[in-house]
Order: C-alpha cells, then sequence, then structure tokens
C-alpha cells in the first residue's frame, strides 16, 4: 500500500476547519468559500503564475525569508510585477496564519499572472492575484509509513532542462510532475523520481533527492531541479553533523547502489527511500544518516521561524 508523500493536500480532507477557514484573495480576506479566481485568469489558463509551499511549526513559519526569496525571484523570471512589496506579502502569509489559528500547518502562497484576454500574451493581465491559503497539518515526523521508507520509480518523463523550461521557476505549471506522478501510482510506488534531458538524476516530483555512497553524500545540482528550500536546510544539517554534501551530477546506477537514499520537501519534510525501481536501497531499513538528518531536521523546524503570534 503506497504512502501520500506529498500530504498536505491529502491531509486537508480530514480537517474540519473549513468552515470558519479564512484566506487572502483578490486583495482581501474572504471565508474560502467566499474566494474566487477568475475564469480568464491565466492562472488557469496557461499555469501563468508562481508559488510556495510552506510550511509552519509549533506556531512559526519555517524559512519564510527564503520563501519570500524565491518567489521573487520567479516572479522576476516570468516577467510577473508582485503587485505588493516582498515584506508585504510576507506580512500576509503570517497574517492569514493568525486569522486561522496556525501553529502546525501548510501554508499555499500563489501569484497568478490574473484576468486578461484569452491569448497567451500576458500583457492584457493588468492585476496578478496574491492568493494565501494557510490550513492545519500535523508534522508526518515518526508517521509509520515515512518511517518504513518510500518506494520510488523512474518516470519516463523527463525534467525540462534549462534551456525549455527552467526548473528553478517555481511556477504554477506542473504537468510534468503530475503526469509522472501518475506513473508512480500506476505502478504501485510512493513516487517518481524524473532524469535531466541527459540522463542524470533531477529530483522527484515534489522534493529533491540526496544519496549517500561510499564516495560520501551527494545531490544534483539545481540545473534540472527546483532549488528547494528544505535541500538547503538539509545541506546546512549535514554540515553541522560533519558531514560534507557535494552537488554533483549522479547516475541511476550510483542511486540504485547507493547506502542510503533520502528525498526532501517542505510538504514530505525528509522521507528516507526503502526501493528505487525494485532495487532495495541499503538493509532496506532507514538509514543511520538519514535518521540523524531526520531528528535535526524536526528539532530544527521547531526551534527556527517567524512567529505567528
Ligand atoms: N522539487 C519540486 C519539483 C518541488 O515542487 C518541490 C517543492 N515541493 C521541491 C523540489 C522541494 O522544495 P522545497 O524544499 O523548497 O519545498
Amino acid at each position: 500500500m503506497g504512502i501520500a508523500v506529498t500530504t498536505p493536500e491529502s491531509v486537508q480532507s480530514q480537517s474540519n476547519h473549513e468552515d470558519a477557514e479564512v484566506v487572502y484573495c483578490g486583495g482581501a480576506f474572504r471565508p474560502v468559500a467566499d474566494a474566487r479566481v477568475s475564469v480568464l485568469d491565466h492562472g488557469l489558463l496557461y499555469g501563468d503564475g508562481v508559488f510556495e509551499g510552506i510550511r509552519a511549526y509549533n506556531g512559526r513559519v519555517f524559512k519564510l525569508d527564503r520563501h519570500i526569496e524565491r518567489l521573487v525571484d520567479s516572479a522576476k523570471a516570468i516577467r510577473l510585477a508582485l503587485p505588493l512589496a516582498p515584506q508585504a506579502i510576507a506580512d500576509l502569509v503570517v497574517e492569514t496564519c493568525r486569522r486561522n489559528g496556525l501553529v502546525d500547518g501548510y501554508i499555499r502562497l500563489l501569484v497568478t499572472r490574473g484576468a486578461g484576454l484569452l491569448g497567451i500574451d500576458p500583457r492584457s493581465c493588468t492585476e496578478p492575484n496574491v492568493i494565501v491559503i494557510a490550513r492545519p497539518i500535523p508534522s508526518f515526523y515518526a508517521e509509520g509509513a515515512r518511517a518504513r521508507g518510500a518506494t520510488l520509480v523512474t518516470s519516463m518523463l523527463r525534467r525540462p532542462s534549462p534551456d525549455a523550461l527552467p526548473p528553478s521557476i517555481k511556477s504554477l505549471n506542473y504537468l510534468n510532475n503530475v503526469l509522472a506522478r501518475i506513473e508512480a501510482t500506476d505502478a504501485g510506488a510512493d513516487e517518481a523520481l524524473l532524469l535531466d534531458a541527459q540522463g542524470f538524476v533531477a529530483e522527484a516530483t515534489a522534493d529533491n533527492i540526496f544519496i549517500l555512497t561510499g564516495d560520501g553524500c551527494f545531490t544534483p545540482p539545481t540545473t534540472a531541479a527546483l532549488k528547494g528550500i528544505t535541500r538547503e536546510t538539509v545541506i546546512e544539517i549535514a554540515r553541522d553533523l560533519d558531514v560534507s554534501v557535494a552537488e554533483s551530477r549522479f547516475t541511476l546506477h550510483d542511486l540504485w547502489t547507493a547506502r542510503e537514499v533520502w528525498m526532501c520537501g517542505t510538504g514530505a519534510e525528509i522521507v528516507p527511500i526503502r526501493s528505487i525501481d525494485g532495487r532495495v536501497i541499503g538493509t532496506g531499513a532507514i538509514g543511520p544518516l538519514t535518521a540523524r538528518i531526520i531528528d535535526a531536521y524536526h528539532a530544527r523546524v521547531r526551534r527556527e521561524g517567524t512567529p505567528i503570534r
């Protein structure tokens, strides 16, 4: 039985706070039932927009500044003029959390191109729409299936190369990832792994990937993978643990024969990988370094962040 690795969405349905839920949309805070976007919004018509997935733990928003910086970079890359200053967007995120009484939760911040003409030219879209959704979810730390590790299959699709659609842009266009995720489900696996255009390992559908081999710890460069904020945090944690991590291209062979493999992302946190394409990783149990990184990550997210109150 597969585990839902990117679980914020799946846990939302268990939430019973929808009645009182308030979201920021169209320039105001509104009950979720009244928050609407136009059918002419190019975010809907073309996936033209940018977003961030952010987590709050213990009443604090983890690495909020980094998420705002990345949103600003994504917006710059797609030539979207943000309608608010970065600090004002950060304040909106915190305020949305506060209004929803968030302690532990998942925050979706997005900026769509806004409503315009039906053609693809974004010049007809004059009012980008900033949306903030903040929902309670628990941390998945020590959750049974995660502790057992996830299974991966390699997707037949490749991550777009930086000269096609730079994967550093966290855009609303996620079909490459969605199609790979469907392949994983079809194969009975928890997640899909995507290679880059040259056949080197890139990332999972919503998570970056790390391996520990006899030569050290490696993560792919961000030429064909998102500049993940959890990835940054894992590199910081590894350095604190005196484990050096090199950014380096590696192959499926390196991955299949690694001692330990884990993937990481804001939603999924740190997920040990049990098998890839039917090859058991290490002993099949969670590796000692993975376990230390998981513990350090969970200690850190509880300690740090922008206070909600
Ligand atoms: N890669 C992709 C394609 C993603 O969508 C994400 C975000 N879920 C990640 C990696 C991980 O990034 P972060 O750690 O910033 O959440």
